[in-house]
């Protein structure tokens, strides 16, 4: 019997917490969330800790920061101008949005809040810091596509998810 580990495309059921039992995330009820083994799509602690399970297999791990989403270490929150976005995006909590560094580089910040015409954006990932309790149960296992290899990510059921 097949198990989880490098070049398997794994489909999961899962349901994420944090330290007080509140819970952060979970997967849509009608379809598992695919990933693809080995290639760093999800959290290290959680990728460890499903290598070697099998379809059916229940497992629930404590990952700490800095096997999460790490510590935060990022810098304070700092606000921007609504008007600095392009009118076609519409800011909401949680939001990506890259900002410009000293370098010119860019830096990714999460909207923490919308107030009027200004954005509160924190340099730190949301999860960044939290210690994540995940329950996942594996649902499905295959070998990775040829795409999916090349592309780093699983492509859903069937391999053939999407156009890129
Ligand atoms: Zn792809």
């Amino acid at each position: 019997m097949s198990t989880v580990e490098a070049g398997k495309v794994v489909s999961i059921h899962y349901v994420l917490r944090d330290d007080d039992g509140t819970e952060l995330d979970r997967s849509d009820e009608a379809s598992p969330m695919f990933y693809l083994h080995g290639a760093q799509n999800i959290v290290a602690g959680l990728e460890e800790k499903l290598a070697g399970s099998k379809v059916g297999d229940e497992v629930s791990v404590t990952v700490p920061p800095e096997k999460g989403y790490g510590p935060r270490n990022r810098g304070k929150t700092f606000q921007i101008p609504r008007s600095s976005l392009p009118a076609t995006v519409t800011p909401t909590r949680g939001m990506q949005l890259f900002a410009s560094g000293q370098d010119g580089q860019k830096v990714p910040v999460f909207i923490t809040k919308v107030n009027g015409p200004t954005i509160t954006v924190d340099p730190n990932h949301p999860l960044a810091g939290v210690t994540l309790h995940f329950d996942v149960k594996v649902v499905g296992l295959r070998d990775a596509t040829d795409d999916e290899k090349t592309h780093g990510h699983a492509h859903g059921p069937d391999g053939h998810g999407h156009g890129h």
